[in-house]
């Protein structure tokens, strides 16, 4: 198994209330599968996947990668791990708004060894990908909503991450952008057996990927998981 996500919970502490934000979640995903994780806004979505991707902390339970127990907290090796393993891509494309589409492409690609002439290799490659090799000079402002999000997918993946996590990439694109985005995700995974996770409201987004779960205040409501592993915590049960 992939991933393996068991009795994973988050709360936050606003003044004296508590939030629940993710409640004993169990979840298992195989290599190479494309899931959409949907429900209702502050339903968890995106604290789960910044917790898988180690932008933030779990309260309780524990995230296999590959078998292995991912670490909380920030120490340098697990971070460079993420940095190899994780691409992000968000619902705006947070490019740098200084630096052309290979610049920004390029980013990820300066906390490795690679030597400059492999970086602007890996750099056309990810941009040829997207379908946006001859904008490579292009600045962020030059670009449409869909081509931005296209370089923050390429950037996303020019360090060959293993796993993708998409928070809401076609929420701000019209329907034909988000189309050719879903289809380029969809090439990532057929055809670089890349795992993704894409949190998204979009039906027919969720209908483009393999499997749909939903979270709903906090608890995965309607996984079918084809693990040994239930879904739903041992309270539901
Ligand atoms: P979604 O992405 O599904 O809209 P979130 O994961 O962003 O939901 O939020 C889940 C719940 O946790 C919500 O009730 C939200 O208000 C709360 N929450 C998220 N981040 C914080 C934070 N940093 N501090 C306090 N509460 C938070
Ligand atoms: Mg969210």
């Amino acid at each position: 198994m992939f991933l393996q996500i068991k009795k994973l919970s988050k709360g936050y502490r606003k003044g004296d209330t508590r939030i629940i934000a993710l409640d004993q979640i169990n979840l298992n995903v195989e290599q190479g599968e494309f899931i959409a994780l949907t429900g209702p806004s502050g339903s968890g979505k995106t604290t789960l996947l910044n917790i898988i991707g180690g932008l933030d902390n779990q309260d309780a339970g524990r995230i296999l990668i590959e078998g292995q127990v991912q670490t909380k907290g920030c120490d340098a090796e697990s971070a460079f791990w993420r940095a190899q393993n994780i691409g992000f891509v968000f619902q705006f494309s947070n490019l740098l708004p200084y630096l052309s589409a290979a610049q920004n492409v390029e980013l990820p690609l300066l906390l490795t060894s690679l030597s400059s002439k492999k970086r602007r290799e890996r750099v056309s490659a990810a941009l040829e990908l997207v379908g946006l090799a001859d904008r490579a000079s292009h600045y962020p402002n030059e670009l449409s909503g869909g081509q931005e999000q296209r370089v923050a997918i390429a950037r996303a993946f020019v360090s060959s991450p293993k796993l993708m996590l998409c928070d809401e990439p076609t929420g701000d694109l019209d329907r034909e952008s988000a189309k050719s985005i879903l289809n380029l995700l969809n090439t990532l995974k057929t055809e670089f057996k890349k795992t993704i996770i894409m949190v998204t409201h979009d039906m027919i987004a969720a209908e483009a990927t393999d499997r749909r779960i939903e979270l709903y205040k906090g608890k995965l409501t309607q996984a079918i998981v084809s693990s040994e592993i239930s879904p739903f915590s041992d309270k539901e049960r």
